[in-house]
């Protein structure tokens, strides 16, 4: 026998029909002598609505009140897929976030979970009942219910199944699983069977969202062990798991990409020390975060120009906060470029192996495409490339590092 949690999104719970077909999901589970915890999040559009009426009553209105209407969209789902449940026979109970409790820190809006108490839900399991828990939700200090920001019943089923100690944490989504790269990009893309949790986190934080970012901190923290698979389909999916459950591992894992990010390239600013303070500072108070930077080596041993990225949505304010400062740094000019992607490869193989990144950079001449900026980290090698060319880079490299489909 296992305790398993498993997780249904908001697609997969879209309608009537669709939480029957959850139910029956569940029940097989139940049938095979396993003690089960579903976790599900609102249908899909609910939370949507929901945001939009706050907004509506009052553009600036009160977190606390946000997080009591939010909140609403999972507590419909699991009263119906509990009496879904119950309708197939099953013993079956739903469970707040409040009723657990799932306690949360103040943060209204965005909590993050400090604690869940299971003692009583675990009862009820191990008499054989099925747990029916609302995603996305908890309990505030002071009583008053909180949600965890959007996406978050990822998070919530990854938190269930650490304080449950569940063997597994099956998530059940639209996707059947994680892919070397996007497959709408690149046919030859191929579903993963096992992906460690640092490439899963590098791969959802430049852009693949199978699973919220945070939900795969927590699962490496806890080493949960989680698995995507599709709601619609009856197939194994990619298993996320500590880097020793994997024997054959490959050198890159898989490539992502991301059109979030934006490029500031400053010309001949002063080169002395505490230049990059000056500028990464104020950037920083300003709350803009900064991924890629070069700086070049300064020809004439007084100025050099620096180039960096930030999130297309801080462009604006970033190019401000820089202007404002100008007096200070002292460039001569500031030029902005959204039209940049990001490709990454990804893989822990990389660690012992050399020559990844010259591939990559052999891959992109190859095409023609040029290389504007450059960042590592152990496991991820990262350029900034111009826009147009997502789909060639993409398709290149993936078959360079002998990922396409056989
Ligand atoms: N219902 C919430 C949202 O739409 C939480 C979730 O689906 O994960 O963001
Ligand atoms: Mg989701």
């Amino acid at each position: 026998m296992a305790r398993i949690v498993m997780k249904f999104g908001g697609t997969s719970v879209g309608d009537i029909d669709r939480i029957k077909n959850v139910a029956r999901r569940v029940k097989r589970e139940v049938e095979a002598g396993n003690q089960v915890a579903v976790v599900v999040s609102a249908m899909s559009g609910a939370t949507n609505q929901l945001v939009d009426w706050c907004k509506q009553m009052a553009p600036l209105h009160d977190q606390r009140e946000y997080d009591t209407v939010v909140a609403t969209g999972e507590q419909v789902t699991i009263g119906l897929l509990a009496i879904g449940l119950q309708d197939l026979g099953l013993k079956a109970r739903s469970w707040c976030g409040w009723q657990v409790p799932v306690r949360t820190d103040a943060v209204h809006g965005k909590a993050r979970i400090d604690a869940i108490d299971t003692t009583e839900m675990l009862a009820g399991m191990e008499a054989g009942e099925v747990a029916v828990v609302a995603g996305f939700q908890g309990v505030a200090p002071g009583n008053r219910i909180a949600t965890l920001g959007r996406g978050g019943s990822d998070t919530s089923a990854v938190a269930l199944a650490a304080a449950l100690k569940a063997d597994r944490c099956d998530i059940y989504t639209d996707v059947d699983g994680v892919y070397t790269t996007d497959p709408r990009i690149v046919t030859q893309a191929r579903k993963l069977d096992k992906i460690t949790y640092e490439e899963m986190l590098e791969l959802a934080s430049v852009g693949a969202k199978v699973l919220q970012t945070r939900s795969v901190e927590m699962a490496m923290k806890h080493r949960v062990r989680v698995q995507v698979l599709s709601s619609f389909e009856d197939k194994p999916g990619t298993l996320v798991c500590d880097e020793d459950e994997i024997v054959e591992k490959e050198l890159v894992s898989g490539i992502a990409y991301s059109r979030d990010e934006a490029k500031i390239t400053l010309i001949r600013v002063a080169d002395r020390p505490g230049v990059a303070a000056a500028i990464f500072g104020p950037l920083a108070e300003a709350a803009i975060n900064v991924d890629m930077i070069v700086q070049n080596v300064s020809e004439d041993g007084k100025s050099t120009d620096l180039t960096f990225t930030v999130g297309k949505a801080d462009l604006d304010r970033a190019k401000k906060v820089i202007e404002d400062n100008k007096g200070q740094l002292g460039f001569e000019g500031l030029v902005a470029d959204a039209n940049v992607v990001k490709v990454s490869v990804i893989g822990v193989g990389m660690r012992s192996h050399a020559g990844i990144a010259q591939k990559m950079f052999h891959t992109l001449a190859g095409e023609g495409i040029n290389i504007q900026v450059i960042s590592t980290s152990e496991i991820k090698i990262s350029v900034l490339i111009e826009e147009k060319y997502t789909e060639l880079a993409l398709r290149a490299l993936h078959t360079a590092y002998g990922l396409d489909a056989a």
